[in-house]
């Protein structure tokens, strides 16, 4: 049975107060809160048990090394990756888009050859394709969405061309919450022998994720959206596209040999993690994921899809609120404007008095922005410690907001 109080009383914010009232934290698609293991993991990494990785032979090295290498092993099990070595631990998302731009796509992309994406993704998963379009004449292919905020995975398959290089996509928009069918795609993008990157970023935090099952070749997420630390992250990627990969961050770590006038290099996925990393974030991020597979993620997704239907019940008598993304597989994501002259920024600063933190703006998603006509937004958006009284008084506080501006 899922127990919201017990999972509330693990998190120490959350019984903190905001402007004098009890906070209702609804920007969790922007970053999570942690639970007190993480932050007790944390905390004895640094008091007890810290030093670099890999490098040292003294027992603190020896112990931080073990601690952060057992996390490829959590990661792997939280995406039922065949291997511990499919892992590439990196600082996030970011990272991990671009770890797939600079060291599989550059190398290989020509002028003319397409990437495909869809309307609604991230900048993280946009701009580095930015750069291979700018840098080497790669054409960006974009597949639109439907009325409801639904991404038809045929109409991603109808875009692949001749030239079709690879599919960067997400598996949940971070700004209507629609699921996108990321299976179909991968299956019917490998017929074509097109190979797919699915951002995992808001969709690992709030569903079971199997990469195995998906079927594709990449798949990023990223530690501080999953109640773990910043600067912790992973790319999951197969055998067969590790070993296309070229190492693009050059430095300690990554490297077997050194000298005047060559180099050679560490075995993947280490060749692709330079430098001291995000130590005791990583750690922090293992012991994130272990807390969530202990709670179960099927059972964080039955709790969640429970608020998605309250909330959009409560939505649906408030005429003046008009949510972004009615799609049947929308997840706890509520992006909405106001009618009136009401600005996001506004309706979040009023919403912040009475405890509610809600996001504004455009999201880093200023495609689908133009795409839906809208500057900005506010956005709802819940995670496994939410309840449906914060509905009740995210209302309340809209309602408020909607009586000051209309
Ligand atoms: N992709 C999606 C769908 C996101 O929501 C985010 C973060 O908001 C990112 C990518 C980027 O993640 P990060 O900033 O942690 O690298």
């Amino acid at each position: 049975m899922y127990n919201v109080a017990k999972i509330r009383a693990d998190f120490p914010i959350l019984s903190r107060e905001v402007n004098g009232k009890p906070l209702v934290y609804l920007d969790n698609g922007a970053s999570a809160q942690k639970p007190q293991v993480v932050i007790d993991a944390v905390t004895r990494a640094y008091a007890h048990e810290y030093a670099n990785v890999h490098r040292g032979l003294h027992t603190l090295s020896n112990i931080a090394t073990e601690k952060y290498e057992g996390v490829r092993d959590i990661i792997a099990r939280f995406l039922n990756a065949a291997s511990e070595q499919n892992i590439i631990l990196n600082s996030g998302t970011t990272e991990a888009i671009n770890t797939v731009a600079y060291s599989w796509a550059m190398p290989r992309l020509q002028p003319g050859d397409e990437i495909i994406l869809s309307i609604m993704e991230h900048h993280a998963n946009i701009v580095p394709w930015h750069f291979l379009r700018e840098r080497q004449g790669v054409v960006i292919k974009w597949v639109d969405i439907d009325a409801q905020g639904d991404l038809d995975p045929q109409a991603v398959i109808d875009a692949i061309g001749p030239r079709t290089k690879l599919i960067a996509i997400t598996q949940m928009s971070n700004v209507l919450g629609t699921v996108v069918d990321v299976k179909t795609i991968c299956k019917a993008a490998h017929e074509k022998g097109v190979p797919v990157l699915v951002d995992g970023s808001q969709s690992a935090v709030h569903m079971p994720v199997d990469v195995q099952d998906i079927g594709c070749d990449f798949f990023a997420i990223t530690g501080h959206k999953l109640y773990g630390p910043s600067g912790s992250g992973a790319l999951y990627v197969t055998t067969e596209r590790m070993a296309e990969m070229r190492p693009f961050l050059g430095g300690g770590d990554m490297i077997r040999d050194v000298t005047r006038e060559s180099v050679s290099y560490n075995a993947p996925p280490m060749m692709f993690e330079a430098g001291t990393p995000g130590i005791v974030q990583t750690i922090g991020f293992g012991v994130a994921l272990d807390y969530l597979m202990d709670i179960g993620m099927d059972a964080i997704a039955a709790h969640e899809t429970a608020i998605r239907d309250y909330a959009n019940q409560k939505f649906a008598g408030l005429n003046w609120l008009n949510i972004q993304g009615t799609s049947a597989t929308k997840g706890a994501i509520f992006s909405f404007t106001l009618d009136g002259a009401a600005h996001a920024h506004d309706i979040s600063t009023v919403v912040d008095k009475k405890g509610v933190a809600v996001r504004a703006g455009s999201h880093c998603a200023m495609p689908l922005m133009a795409e839906l006509g809208l500057t900005a937004t506010c956005r709802a958006s819940f995670g496994m410690y939410n309840t449906t009284d914060e509905v009740d008084t995210l209302v309340d506080a809209l309602t408020l907001c909607h009586e000051l501006f209309a």
